[in-house]
């Protein structure tokens, strides 16, 4: 029998505008879409009005589908036939396991195929003005996560600091102790950061303050999932903090 294709699709950080002109086209035309929580309606509303939806809602700490299951869901589909569009926020190969999803879909004999998205990262930086690398500023980019799992025994030496731009996804919760690793790690309390919620889409927010700050920020903001922590001195360049200005006055 004829096996349907896996389509790993980036939907990007949450603005349609911000879709592949292929991610576009493969939403449009899919008969099933198996999507994250991460994914903005904005976009699902792209997808035909007689397309299965199926959502597999990642929430941290209850995970609505374990990625087992998610990845037998993409395999039996394509299996019977079936083209399948598994619809992620941001990249698939940035933190969205994706690589377990394609691993899945050769193991299983099933075609699959990656249509990368705008990250987090540089939708985030786009929107808050903040260029990850500056000729005077920054010549290193480290993408880290930065949840609970496996925190404290990631190193992180060398990552941030002069001349290096450090994002941590998934890092809200752990703030406290991310900062209390970073300084402990040598860093300077008062290197700059920007906590940027929401990017890409209108509800976002920007946030700015000095390394020690950071646990005070995101309770006292009560900043929320999803959010990005940038850090390091791109941050506080003067376009960078101008541009949020403007963005603020604006809204
Ligand atoms: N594959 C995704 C990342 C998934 S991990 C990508 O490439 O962007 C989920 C984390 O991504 C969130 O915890 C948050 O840190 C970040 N994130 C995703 N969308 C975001 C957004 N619109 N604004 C800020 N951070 C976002």
């Amino acid at each position: 029998m004829h096996h349907g294709t896996i389509h790993l699709v980036g939907a990007g950080p949450g603005d349609p505008d911000l879709l592949t002109l292929r991610a576009a086209r493969l939403i449009a035309e899919a008969r099933t879409i198996v999507h994250d929580g991460l994914v903005d309606a904005a976009i699902l509303a792209l997808a035909s009005p007689d397309a299965r939806l199926i959502s597999v809602a990642k929430r941290r700490s209850h995970h609505t589908m374990p990625q087992d299951d998610i990845n037998a869901l993409l395999v039996a589909e394509a299996l019977a036939g079936r083209d399948v569009v598994r619809l992620k926020g941001g990249d698939p190969f940035v933190f969205g396991r994706g690589g377990e999803e394609l691993e899945a879909a050769r193991a299983a004999g099933v075609r699959c195929e990656v249509t990368p998205g705008i990250s987090a990262a540089t939708g985030a930086a786009a929107a808050a003005g903040i260029a990850l690398t500056h000729r005077d500023a920054a010549s290193v980019l480290t993408f880290v996560a930065g949840q609970c799992k496996g925190l404290s025994d990631q190193d992180w030496t060398g990552l941030a600091g002069k001349g290096r731009t450090l994002v941590i996804y998934m890092g809200v919760k752990t703030a406290a102790q991310i900062a209390e690793k970073l300084m402990a790690d040598g860093l300077a309390p008062d290197m700059p950061l920007a906590v940027i919620e929401n990017a890409c889409r209108p509800e976002m927010r920007v946030l700015r303050g000095p390394l020690a700050a950071l646990p005070d920020m995101v309770e006292r903001h009560a900043v929320i999932s999803p959010a990005l922590i940038v850090i390091g001195d791109v941050t506080a360049r003067e376009d960078s903090v101008l541009a949020t200005l403007a963005l603020e006055a604006a809204a």
